[in-house]
């Protein structure tokens, strides 16, 4: 140290990040090829089913079979778990047996977005609608006067399981909501934010034509009955058995002169999931079991039979152990997560609500996060200095960028993640993942660089 002075001395004790593209030109190659891929899957994963049988599709493309926990794996072996057609694990058998502790890595592929009510369709001055229950955090006034897609599955009463998709090709209609004009919107603008678009007022437009008959009332919701009955094969009974979505209609794009970024919905969390599935797949006999993790339900609070609050994780583990004949609470034990999930990225246009030496920045690589939670850290699985010491040094050993940040300011907000349902099993978790710009938005951002900085991460832990 006595040798160091100034700006040497200055750079051995402070920290900083600097932009990917100032430290390494040639990753931004890399990282557009990369994106391609991401992109493709981005605009077929409208949904958690979408991005379900993509997963499940690249994965058996790539050796994976269907997990039967009465067989015997060895190490390199590839298999997958299907729960629902909405989740989907999918792991390769390492060299250790999985008492060792195994290497999680969990994002999500629900995104926010409107749901049709279990009776959605009504007539209303002889226009046909849909009502709708917003999915997640929403800003409602986002989702008006912009083109929506369709897509979901209904169950016939006879069973039969019928696929609708509606509003992404180029010759398909789309839906939308309708918003007032600003000449009568007076009232309308002294409404709160959240309530200038109210969750019942989140009807879609389907239609305006009446069925041709006198006798009959509501005609043009009968001219929707009658196209969904003679394309589909579907009564409005048979609606009640459904699960269908509205989500912004059409393809990610490029964002910008250098096309740097990538604009689309769905990257909170697709992004995580694409690049852990990339990660996942290359893995050939790592020293430790992967279980790469794409949960449904993260944006609601991850309840339900196929979010992270449900045990089908464990109980996948559990059987690992089982078959290994080790015991399944030592796995628990041993075991390391990454949560991962995207960051909010500091927005120079709204920077009252981050602290800016405690933010995540655009092209700064991927973003680990201590804690998030809101109130004083409620609600937060915060990790452990020594786990968030041992990721870090990993990153750094293999000299890739990183960046650190919580969410927002104190007492801005906040918000979670799956890591405090998977630290419940006693495993050590850290949330690592995108930073987002315009995240929950329609049209969220995201820059190559950052992308693939983290699928760079998730190699590096899957081949820990
Ligand atoms: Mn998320
Ligand atoms: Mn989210």
């Amino acid at each position: 140290m006595e040798n160091l002075k100034g700006k040497e001395l200055q750079k051995m004790l402070t920290y900083s990040v600097e932009h990917i593209a100032k430290k390494d030109e040639s990753m931004v190659e890399k990282s557009f090829e990369f994106c391609e891929g991401y992109m493709d899957f981005l605009t077929a994963s409208k949904t958690e089913r979408l991005a379900a049988a993509n997963i499940l599709e690249i994965a058996k493309a790539n050796g994976y079979t269907e997990f039967d926990p009465a067989k015997t794996y060895k190490a390199g072996d590839k298999v997958y778990v299907n729960n629902r057609d909405r989740a989907v694990i999918l792991s390769t058998l390492g060299q250790k047996t999985v008492d060792n502790g195994v290497s999680i890595v969990a994002s999500h592929i629900d995104c926010p977005r409107l749901d049709l009510k279990p009776n959605p369709l009504y007539e209303s001055n002889e226009i046909a609608y849909f009502k709708t229950h917003y999915y997640g955090g929403v800003k409602r006034y986002q989702w008006a006067a912009t083109p929506l897609a369709l897509h979901g599955v209904v169950i016939k009463t006879n069973g039969e399981k019928v696929d609708i998709h509606i509003g992404e090709e180029p010759t398909d209609p789309v839906f939308c909501l309708s918003d007032l004009l600003p000449h009568l919107a007076k009232d309308q603008a002294e409404r709160k934010m959240r309530d200038v678009i109210r969750g019942e007022e989140m009807n879609i437009i389907l239609g305006s034509l009446p069925y041709q008959d006198e006798e009959i009332k509501d005609a043009v919701k009968m001219t929707a009955l009658v196209y969904l009955y003679e394309k589909y094969g579907i009564t409005e009974r048979e609606l009640l058995n459904a699960e269908l979505q509205l989500v912004p209609a059409g393809a990610a794009k490029d964002v910008g002169f250098d096309r740097s970024l990538i604009g689309s919905y769905g990257h909170d969390d697709r992004v995580c999931a694409y690049t852990s599935l990339m990660a996942e797949v290359e893995a050939e006999t790592p020293d430790y079991t992967t279980v790469t993790v794409f949960a449904d339900k993260e944006e609601v609070g991850s309840d339900g039979v196929a979010g992270l609050h449900s045990d089908w994780m464990e109980h996948f583990i559990t059987y690992l152990a089982q078959m290994q004949g080790v015991n399944h609470l030592t796995t628990l034990g041993n075991s390391k997560c990454l949560s991962a999930d995207v960051n909010a990225a500091y927005d120079p246009t709204f920077p009252d609500v981050m602290d800016p030496r405690n933010s995540c920045y655009l092209n700064k690589g991927v973003v680990i996060t201590k804690y998030t939670g809101a109130g004083g850290k409620s609600g937060t699985n915060d990790s452990t200095a020594e786990f968030f010491a041992e990721i870090t040094n990993m990153l750094d050993a293999k000299g890739l960028s990183w960046q650190t940040g919580e969410l927002g300011k104190v007492d801005q907000g906040g918000g979670g993640t799956v890591a405090k349902f998977v630290s419940q099993k006693n495993i050590d978790t850290v949330d690592i993942g995108v930073p987002v710009l315009s995240m929950h938005a329609p049209f969220e951002l995201v820059t190559k660089l950052d992308v693939y900085s983290t699928y760079q991460a998730f190699v590096a832990f899957i081949n820990r």
